[in-house]
């Protein structure tokens, strides 16, 4: 089978340092060959794989002096051989060496087309892909860890094991159908039951670590409510260090849902701040109360504030709303007024910047909570999820139904389990299902 040369630049496009290019394909290296000039001896059709030679690019229009590396497939990311260029990091540099590339008749990569093509020539599966993706978006640390597990195979690893599992049980009900009476023997009965009730186990452990494993990777939603005029924005600034949120003494200032992100522990935390929640006849300001509304369903946590020099029965109407919420409730301003009250998780002062660290300790308890390892392993993917789920269901009902149906039926329900599971390494993928997970890629990747 022949490969077309794909190209494409792999470093995000802005001005910096470095910047790599990357081809992949059947003869990457009769294009680097027609482009690039090394100063040592050796010739680039010489090139030894996986050595940088340094030299002159020659691009549409000038030249760059960089590095260039072969890679020899198999033993490359894809599988197939892989020239890089790596140059000065600018916009016109890059640009004008990928269309140099182009001319000498490689093509365009598309999203995710390199990794889909290490996919396809076996380097690596489904899962690990969609680890790669998730480290590369990930903007916290929890969240490069959950794709690193994915992507290091791991998953697949315990995947492999119960599919391997379970195509034992298929060969020995197979055995099993020779016997004229069509029953499963006795002791192929426990052996069975016994092999997929281990499975079905395994996927249920891996499946309660999902929950986690989905914070870990999207984040916890924080939604700020409270009043008018209690400290939202200036709580949000002072989690946020810095003045993204409007801060007036005018009641009901902060309309719109202010937005922003902070690192707890590793985890992502993102807050919502949201217009009072109050009777109003503005109409900008009833957009700001139904977005309020609406961030109080999405939130995995509640963070509701009390102005401790201004408690009102206003108040405690918000606290209703609430109450029933996975809720913290900070009492701010102690820096004028040290009233308690008894809703209180924490009493803090935003313009002061009291009991910040704290409060930051009780979300994450709230969310997270203390007793979870953020090294272990988590599943994260919602696809890996439901193909768990219906492998899990499968395995169920053709353990409810031994004994009760024939064995090339019981075999159906079986098969049904390993292909489920199959999906998530990309075994038993459909083509729709890969196209969709590359086509989330960056383009160069
Ligand atoms: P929001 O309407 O709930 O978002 O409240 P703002 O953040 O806009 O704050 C309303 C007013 O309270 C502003 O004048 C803030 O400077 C003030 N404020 C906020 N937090 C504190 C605090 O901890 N102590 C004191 N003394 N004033 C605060």
């Amino acid at each position: 089978m022949t490969n077309e040369n794909i190209a494409a630049i792999s470093t995000a496009l802005s001005a910096s340092g470095v910047a790599v290019l990357r081809i992949s394909g059947d003869s990457p290296l009769n294009i680097a060959e027609k482009m690039f000039t090394p100063v040592g001896k050796t010739g680039v059709a010489d090139f030894e794989p996986n050595k940088m030679y340094v030299g002159e690019i020659h691009a549409d229009g000038f030249n760059d002096f960089g590095m260039c590396v072969y890679f020899k497939g198999p033993k490359s990311f894809t599988g197939e051989d892989v020239v890089e260029f790596h140059c000065h990091g600018g916009i016109a540099i890059t640009k004008g060496i990928l269309k140099k590339i182009l001319s000498l008749g490689a093509r365009l990569a598309t999203n995710g087309e390199f990794t889909k093509r290490a996919f396809m020539n076996g380097k690596l599966s489904l899962s690990s892909a969609e680890g790669l993706i998730d480290m590369i978006n990930s903007e916290s640390e929890s969240g490069v860890k959950a794709g690193y597990y994915l992507y290091r195979e791991k998953l697949t690893a315990e995947i492999n094991a119960m599919q391997d599992d379970i195509t034992d049980v298929l060969a020995q009900i197979d055995a099993d159908m020779d016997f004229p009476e069509e029953d499963l023997e006795q002791t192929s009965t426990v052996a069975v039951e016994t092999t997929l009730k281990n499975v079905v186990e395994k996927i249920q452990a891996l499946l309660k670590t999902y929950r986690t494993g989905r914070t870990l990777k999207n984040g916890v939603q924080v939604g700020i409510v409270g009043k008018p005029n209690t400290g939202k924005s200036s709580l949000l600034n002072a989690l946020l260090d810095y003045d993204k949120a409007i801060v007036s003494d005018v009641a009901g200032t902060t309309r719109d849902i202010v937005e922003g992100s902070i690192d707890i522990n590793g985890v992502r935390f993102n807050f919502s701040d949201t217009a009072g929640i109050r009777e109003s006849d503005d109409k900008v300001e009833e957009l700001g109360v139904t977005l309020s509304k609406r961030v109080l369903d999405q939130s995995d946590v509640i963070l509701f504030v009390l102005d401790g020099s201004d408690i009102t029965t206003a108040d405690q109407e918000i606290y209703a709303l609430v109450k029933d919420k996975n809720l913290l409730v900070a009492v701010n301003k102690t820096d004028k007024c040290d009233k308690k009250d008894e809703r209180a998780d924490i009493y803090v002062s935003a313009l002061k910047k009291d009991n910040l660290d704290e409060l930051k300790q009780m979300l994450f308890e709230k969310t997270i909570g203390s007793g979870v390892d953020l090294n272990g392993d988590f599943l994260c993917e919602e696809r890996h999820f439901a193909a768990l789920n219906k492998a899990k269901d499968k395995l169920i009902a053709a353990l409810s139904s031994i004994g009760f149906v024939s064995l090339d039926i019981l075999a159906i329900d079986i098969k049904d389990g390993w292909d489920a599971l199959g999906e998530i390494s990309g075994r038993t993928a459909t083509e729709d299902i890969i196209n969709n997970i590359f086509s989330k890629f960056c383009v160069g990747k």
